[in-house]
């Protein structure tokens, strides 16, 4: 009892410093004159239309004024005036969905990407890396060495790594490379002796243990939730350096423009993790957790988790579900067969969904009892059904009407059928594509799927004209954070054969910058704060140093960011 009030105690004069210095922090800004930006190319982002504004002033974090630069100086003319020399100024880039806590790992782990985010080219080349990291990092043997990225796809054998190929390097140490779909890796013998699998290990639900043809010896890839103990095991090793990283990640994303980011899938012990960094003061951008649907119950009835508000930057907005894997992978899960043969699979291989359709509605049912946000992953068009009844249900059973404004989100839909989308205006679903995909996987999509359904993957165009507000991501670590590069794919929907992966649904530049911007602030409900150059929100910019709307498309991915600003703060400047 006493040491509980000594603990209330502390708590109390804990939480009145922070307060107090809260209260000094916003006073010191007060004082901070206003800041009149123009001469620059000020692209508003408040509405369908492109507008541009001379001037805008910002004070105390908040835009205060956007009009013409002869009101803003008589207005304000006590401002400092900051000339923008003819450069971009966007409002601050809203990460609609990544990982940032994956990125974050990315940094203690060993780059196995292709080109363009790495160097490898074959098998080979991943054998030296892991070797070469062993020896350059002085890692002893026994200690687990993780990589990340790997493409079975980009690989010049054209299949995955197996045990057998990293043991030849790395026979004494545990080893667990993720494929750049995070949704399968592959274990050398170590690894997998360490985590129990084995000859007579048996599938798990929903997940594959790949075995050598005709024996039932694991080749060491393991699929969907055949890897999570892997992962598991994975984060559990490397949340030893999350701190040490925990800025560097952040600096990362600013330097990307980006003032807002998320961790697109959070367990509770990383939730208290990153609001213990929020509460020390480390957060200079917003970070938002989506909380993992396995602890939806157990979140729910911790009183001491609030969803949706920030505190000191960082909040967990809303629940994340897994229901399918990736289209590349083979492991979506679709209504018609893949054309191409799939690994484990004899006859009508359409892919598989994660969770029954029993579950995901006991999901749906909890969440919307609660007014929990939901967002989505699902890849396939079958995943994408199985959700909308979910949605169905919940709502029957709850008395709640179809259309409420819940804003659950389908984050990739990137096959959603037209039919599907439509469902999406009515029930007010919203969906975040993936047009990086068109990149990195339109050549592959198009032999797996065909050119009709490859082409209509991540349909921006189409969704937009139906009135939705659809939000594009780059889901890192599985594609570069690289917002520019985003809505580069988005406009050009070029792959890596140079072919064009869907025509009709290129969009506008002015699109693919509104769904990192204004309709990535509605995704997060926060369309009041963030998201446009419009009186009251915040002073969330990013100065680029040429307009996307005016380059030639295919130099999009190529400019750069010059400043990033955080309520009125320079978090990021280039070099
Ligand atoms: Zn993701």
């Amino acid at each position: 009892m006493k040491q509980s009030i000594v603990i209330i105690i502390i708590l109390i004069l804990f939480f009145s410093c922070k307060d107090s210095e809260k209260t000094n922090g916003i006073e010191q800004t007060a004082t901070n004159n206003a800041q009149l930006y123009f001469n620059g190319a000020i692209i508003t982002m408040a509405s369908d239309e492109v507008a541009y504004a001379e001037a805008l002033v910002e004070e105390n974090g908040r835009i205060v004024f956007v009009g013409s630069q002869k009101d803003a100086e008589s207005e304000y003319e006590n401002a400092s005036k900051i000339n923008l020399n003819g450069n971009t100024l966007l409002p601050g880039f809203i990460d609609p969905h990544s990982h940032f806590g994956m990125v974050s790992n990315t940094m203690a782990q060993v780059d196995l990407n292709p080109e363009p985010v790495g160097t490898v080219v074959n098998i080979d080349d991943i054998l030296n890396k892991l070797q070469a990291f062993k020896e350059n990092h002085n890692i002893a043997d026994g200690e687990w060495i993780f990589g990340w990225g790997y493409d079975d796809g980009e690989l010049a054998e054209k299949r995955h790594p197996t045990k057998r190929d990293i043991d030849k390097v790395l026979p004494s140490n545990p080893v667990y490379l993720q494929h750049t779909s995070g949704h399968m890796g592959v274990a050398n013998t170590m690894a997998l002796e360490k985590l129990n699998v084995n000859a007579e290990s048996k599938n798990p639900e929903g997940g594959n243990i790949e075995r050598f043809p005709n024996t039932k010896e694991p080749t060491g890839l393991v699929q969907e939730t055949a890897m999570y103990p892997f992962v598991g095991n994975m984060l559990e090793i490397l949340a030893k350096d999350q701190s040490k990283y925990f800025d560097t990640t952040q600096e990362y994303y600013a330097s990307h423009g980006i003032t807002t980011a998320q961790d697109g899938m959070t367990d509770r012990n990383t939730i208290r993790f990153f609001q213990s960094q929020a509460d020390a003061g480390k957060l200079n951008i917003d970070l938002i957790s989506l909380a993992g649907y396995a602890e939806l119950d157990s979140n729910i009835k911790d009183s001491t988790l609030q969803f949706k508000n920030y505190n000191n930057g960082f909040k967990v907005q809303g629940t994340k579900i897994v229901a399918d894997g990736s289209p590349q992978g083979k492991t979506a899960f679709f209504t018609k067969p893949f054309l191409t043969e799939v690994p484990g699979c004899s006859n009508d291989c359409r892919g598989l969904p994660s969770l029954s359709q029993e579950t995901i509605n006991t999901l749906f049912l909890t969440a919307y009892k609660n007014d929990n946000q939901l967002f989505i992953h699902c890849n396939g068009d079958a995943t994408v059904d199985m959700i909308i009844e979910a949605h169905e249900n919940a709502c029957k059973q709850l008395g709640q009407p179809l259309d409420k404004d819940r804003r659950t989100i389908i984050i990739h839909a990137q096959f959603s059928r037209p039919d599907q989308l439509e469902m999406f205006v009515k029930y007010k679903m919203e969906p975040s594509f993936f047009t990086n995909h068109a990149f990195f996987w339109g050549d592959v999509h198009v032999e797996n799927l065909g050119k009709e359904r490859a082409h209509f993957l991540s349909p921006m165009v189409f969704a937009h004209q139906l009135g939705l507000k659809p939000t594009n991501h780059s889901d890192a670590t599985v594609t570069p954070i690289n917002p520019l590069f985003t809505i580069w794919s988005a406009v050009n929907r070029v792959s890596r054969s140079g072919a064009v992966i869907g025509e009709d649904e290129r969009t506008t530049p002015y699109l693919a910058i509104q769904a990192i911007t204004s309709n990535a602030a509605y995704e997060y409900f926060e369309e009041d704060l963030k998201g446009s150059l419009s009186k009251g929100k915040l002073s969330d910019f990013v100065i680029l140093d040429k307009n996307p709307l005016k380059v030639e498309p295919m130099e999009i991915k190529n400019i750069q960011v010059l400043e990033t600003i955080k309520e009125g703060k320079t978090i990021y400047k280039r070099k």
